[in-house]
């Protein structure tokens, strides 16, 4: 079958011309040749269930594990990719991070996996883009004596914990990242792929908090504008942020109070589908634009 193709190239293109024949066959090498000059796009999952679906799917993969925290290195569909299991929580996902910027110098960062709603709007299985990720865990309460209680929705000052002015020891401001613009345009290229709910852009909330108190997250909601809230993207912005590197959270809903929508397993699969796609979308992008 190959041999049959060569030949009919040959013919077609005089033999000794082969090399500089701009027939299908050759601008597909190109194509791939520039695939793989491009530097490798990260996509993060804190769970098992959250990456080892996309490490699946990676070919020519290796494992690296660095400290407690594994990579997949690999191609999808010709593009690097790296598939990170950060494990859960701000620092887990603040150190993944760092040690990925370092080892691979990728060229982007995806973070991505489940999340619990605060828009009752939102059904399980809907997924939300970051156009912005904050931290929804740094807080200056008010002063109460010794009896005095505490009562977190009195908690109304958001702690900048990466302020531009490092003078100030107590920065009061609620800091939102925003998600890239590159990124944001593959994952729409990729949305008309996702059949299994909306995908749709908001706020994403980290913390290494998991809120079950309706009036805690509505507080969320109206103050933050928070979409949605989960245990690790905002970190993760805040060290690519840093290291100057694109970002994008990427969330699916597998579970939301607010609107009784009950966990569903399924819903860390169906994200990590979809971002692969938004992963893909994006690097096709880069090589067209090299
Ligand atoms: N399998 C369950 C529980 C996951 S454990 C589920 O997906 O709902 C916690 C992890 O899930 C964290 O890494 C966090 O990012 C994410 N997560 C999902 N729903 C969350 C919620 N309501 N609040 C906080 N984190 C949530």
């Amino acid at each position: 079958m190959f041999f049959k193709r060569f030949m009919t190239m040959v013919a077609l293109c005089g033999g000794i011309l082969v090399a500089g024949c701009n027939d299908g066959q050759s601008s597909k090498n190109n194509n791939i040749a520039e695939q793989t000059s491009l530097q490798p796009i990260v996509i993060q999952g804190a769970l098992p269930v959250e990456s080892e679906r996309m490490a699946a799917k990676l070919d020519k993969v290796t494992v690296e594990t660095i400290g407690g925290w594994t990579f997949w290195k690999g191609t999808y569909n010709g593009y690097p990719m790296i598939i990170s299991k950060t494990r859960m929580g701000m620092s887990n996902s603040a150190a993944a991070t760092a040690i990925a910027i370092q080892k691979y110098q990728p060229i982007a960062i995806i973070n991505q996996g489940t999340s619990g709603g605060h828009d009752p709007e939102l059904n399980v299985f809907d997924i939300v883009l970051g156009k912005y990720t904050t931290n929804i865990g740094a807080f200056r309460t008010p002063q109460q004596p010794i009896g005095g209680g505490s009562d977190a929705l009195t908690w109304h000052e958001a702690f900048d914990v990466l302020p531009e002015d490092e003078s100030d020891p107590e920065p009061i401001a609620i800091r939102k990242f925003e998600g890239d613009q590159a990124l944001l345009v593959a994952a729409y290229k990729a949305k008309v792929n996702y059949t299994k709910g909306r995908v749709v852009e908001g706020t994403i909330g980290s913390a290494d908090v998991w809120n079950n108190e309706l009036d805690r997250i509505k507080f969320f909601h109206n103050t933050y504008g928070t979409s949605v809230e989960e245990m690790e993207a905002a970190s993760v912005a805040q060290i690519a942020h840093q290291f100057n590197v694109p970002f994008l959270g990427i969330r699916i809903l597998s579970n939301n109070i607010t609107n009784n929508g009950a966990y569903d397993p399924a819903t860390g699969e169906a994200c990590q589908d979809y971002v692969l796609d938004v992963a893909e979308q994006y690097m096709k992008a880069k090589s067209e634009s090299k």
